[in-house]
């Protein structure tokens, strides 16, 4: 059984059937993750979690179906996964409102909202699944998991080594076997992976590097927060062409800065 804190029990009361299988087969997590206070509130409420954090999740994916996402691979993916785990117990309440939230280091998880929207422009007129995507920032891997349902291989990049292991312990019970966790400077991209069929940034920068263009197979998608020549961090789409590149500015964001070198 797994030791991360329970969903909330006062959300059985929802009374939809999510299905139980969903929830992954669980190895030991660190104890850091665990604090002892939580333990019997976790042994009380472990055995309805499924159920649950399934019938909120349902309910996340009709608000993003509402904000706009269509994407049905997009949906899908959003629905599967939870949410709840990749934050620390005392945010699990929070965990599938659309809010942002503090995942340690200074770093925040985007709102489910932002992933969706993202996710979904890296899907755009792709068909079915996407070959091998690059992921800068793993955070605590929430995203990554995301992508790991609608992508082939997923490489992710962190430059906090605390993230990067976070991440992995965040991960592990998932067994997600095309998720690779990579510790380094994103800003050099992968080049093991590389060529990309897409490319998401969790952090702008004042500009897009060129290695991330250079990585990018022809065909594929990046999409980046990026400070825009108006001086705001807006959404970034970048298409490569066999004659070049496309760009097209979106919406403003919000994101953590893009640094270089790890810590
Ligand atoms: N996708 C993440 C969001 C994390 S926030 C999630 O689901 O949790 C953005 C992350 O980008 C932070 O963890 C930050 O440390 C990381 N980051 C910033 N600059 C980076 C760089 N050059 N290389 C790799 N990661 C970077």
């Amino acid at each position: 059984m797994s030791q991360r804190p329970g969903f909330p029990v006062k959300l059985a009361k929802t009374g939809a059937s999510g299905p139980s299988g969903k929830v992954p087969s669980a190895l030991p997590v660190r104890s850091v993750q665990t604090p002892t206070a939580l333990a019997p509130r976790v042994a009380s409420s472990v055995s309805g979690l499924g159920l649950d954090s399934g019938a909120v999740r349902a309910r996340m994916v009709r608000k993003l179906a509402e904000q706009g996402v269509k994407d049905t691979r997009v949906l899908d993916a959003m629905g599967v996964v939870e949410r709840h785990r990749f934050v620390e117990s005392a945010l699990v309440n929070q965990a599938y409102e659309d809010t942002s939230l503090p995942i340690g280091l200074g770093q925040t998880i985007s709102k489910p909202n932002v992933v969706a929207r993202m996710v979904e422009l890296l899907c755009q007129d792709a068909p079915g699944k996407l070959g091998r995507i690059l992921e800068i920032g793993t955070g605590c891997g929430y995203q990554a998991a995301v992508l790991s349902h609608v992508a082939t291989e997923v490489y992710s990049i962190e430059r906090l080594r605390g993230l990067h292991e976070k991440a992995r312990t965040n991960l592990r019970p998932f067994r997600l076997h095309n998720v690779h966790l990579i510790f380094g400077d994103g800003m050099l991209g992968y080049p093991k992976g590389a060529p990309y069929a897409g490319i998401i940034s969790a952090a702008g920068g004042d500009a897009v590097p060129d290695t991330w263009l250079d990585q990018l197979a022809v065909g594929g998608r990046l999409i980046a927060p990026t400070i825009t020549p108006a001086g705001h961090q807006a959404l970034v789409v970048i298409l490569k062409t066999a004659q070049g590149f496309e760009r097209q500015v979106l919406e403003a964001v919000h994101f953590v800065p893009l640094k270089s070198g790890v810590a």
